[in-house]
């Protein structure tokens, strides 16, 4: 194709997909960007978004480390792309602010604590929080879902399958049971939904993507994020928990489908290798204690 001919069809194309779809591209089967053409976002900014401590990390690797305390950490994520700005999860509500006593989402089992909001983060660096065009939910459970109700301006982006999950008859797993009667709560309807079929190309670039990856719950989304200076970065999202989770396939108790989470660890894994990607993973605290934090940033 001739670059003159190329030049005048590009439009057209960009005309046709925000009619017929919004600016969101998703289409069933793969849309992952091709690594050599993929677009690029600006700015990768990690918030703090809590911390917590469990008292049994047999929960997390399942048959190991029977009534062992772990202490994991909850990172939102914050990207900056041309003139707009999206969020990746919500963390630990604000009113946990200070709270010696913590909140929690399985009481018997965790509690959460919150040294900064949300509000002041985003403040730190001239934003409000009506700036943020997109926040894009991970999952459903309520440390990643804690502050949607800060964002009434901003279109929530999350999988259908993980709507229609919260919403769904009680199974055997009471910890499951009791998850998704906080998510209904926390979520509420947010005013401006956007409800995906896997994955989703967000800004038609390739410079964001989120990627099915269902197994901890069943919408359960990454996000493939493309950089200029530090390449591909993927935000787990919990496909895994645990760096050594992701070396040994271990698969948590509260997951509500054992194989696709070992699918989604493996599918990851093959995008590592395809993107020579880096992998955050939110709760991993021995980890996120290395990435940066905002101000600071990833470009
Ligand atoms: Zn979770």
């Amino acid at each position: 194709m001739s670059k003159h001919t190329k030049a005048a069809i590009f439009p057209l194309l960009v005309a046709a997909s925000i009619l017929l779809d919004g600016p969101l591209t998703a289409t069933a089967g793969s849309t992952l960007p091709d690594p050599a053409r993929a677009g690029f976002a600006e700015k990768l900014y990690r918030l703090d978004c809590g911390h917590s401590l469990a008292n049994d990390e047999s929960v997390w690797t399942p048959g190991e480390n029977v009534g062992r305390n772990i202490a994991f950490s909850s990172t939102c994520w914050l990207i900056h792309r041309g003139s707009e700005w999206l969020l990746w999860d919500t963390g630990v509500p604000q009113s946990t602010l200070n709270d010696p006593k913590g909140w929690s989402t399985l009481p018997k089992l965790i509690v959460y604590h919150l040294d900064r909001t949300i509000t002041d983060q985003l403040a730190a660096i001239g934003l409000k929080t009506d700036d943020i065009t997109y926040v894009a939910i991970s999952h459903t459970h309520g440390d990643h879902i804690g502050n949607v109700f800060l964002f009434p301006n901003s279109t929530f982006l999350m999988q259908r399958a993980e709507y229609a999950w919260i919403s769904s008859p009680d199974g055997p797993n009471d910890n499951v049971n009791q998850l998704k009667a906080l998510a209904r709560k926390l979520l509420g309807t947010p005013n401006h939904l956007k409800l995906l079929e896997g994955d989703t190309d967000v800004f038609g670039d390739g410079s964001v993507t989120l990627v099915s990856t269902p197994g901890h719950t069943p919408g359960h989304q990454s996000l493939l994020v493309h950089l200029k200076n530090s390449g591909f970065i993927i935000l787990s999202g919990d496909v895994v928990h645990l760096k050594e989770n992701f070396e040994k396939n271990t698969v948590p108790s509260l997951n509500t489908d054992k194989a696709a989470s070992i699918a989604s660890m493996d599918r990851i894994r093959r995008m590592i290798a395809t993107y020579k990607a880096t992998l955050f993973i939110n709760h991993d605290k021995a980890q996120t204690d290395t990435l940066k934090l905002l101000p600071a940033f990833y470009d």
